[in-house]
């Protein structure tokens, strides 16, 4: 599979508001929505607050800062364009900010030495065409 397949194969669908998160991914942003009418906060992006389902709400960039919710590491490749990188770890981390994600933890070392609660923060690296979320301990 070429690296260009792999692009092709992982590309998220189009769709208006994905499109957003991504360009502000693209530009060292991640951003989340929170909700005019209750205050809630969440990703992945909908149209509507997940909570009270009012469509008002209004993009926010997160500041990076996260904790380690839950984790595990992946020694079989869950798609073939991860093959070459087991094993790897993804996680349930949330933002400082409320909303939850899921993400991979990178440069932890040993994923045995990971600790629920633990301080991560954001780093955004270009992978397959895109700009994509990650996290590190800090
Ligand atoms: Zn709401």
């Amino acid at each position: 599979m070429t690296d260009d397949e792999k692009a092709a194969a992982l590309r998220p669908p189009a769709d208006p508001l994905g499109d957003q998160f991504w360009q502000s991914l693209k530009e060292g942003r991640l951003t989340f929505q929170r909700c005019k009418h209750c205050g809630n906060a969440w990703l992945p992006v909908r149209s509507e607050c997940p909570r009270c389902l009012e469509a008002d709400w209004a993009w926010e960039n997160a500041s990076g800062a996260a904790r380690l919710i839950s984790w595990v590491v992946y020694h079989r490749a869950f798609h073939e364009a991860f093959a070459d990188r087991v094993p790897y770890t993804v996680a349930v981390v949330e933002l400082t900010e409320g909303p939850r994600m899921t993400s991979n933890i990178i440069g932890a070392g040993d994923p045995e030495a990971l600790k629920i609660d633990q301080a991560l923060r954001l780093v955004i690296e270009p992978d397959f065409g895109l700009f994509v979320p990650r996290f590190t301990p800090v």
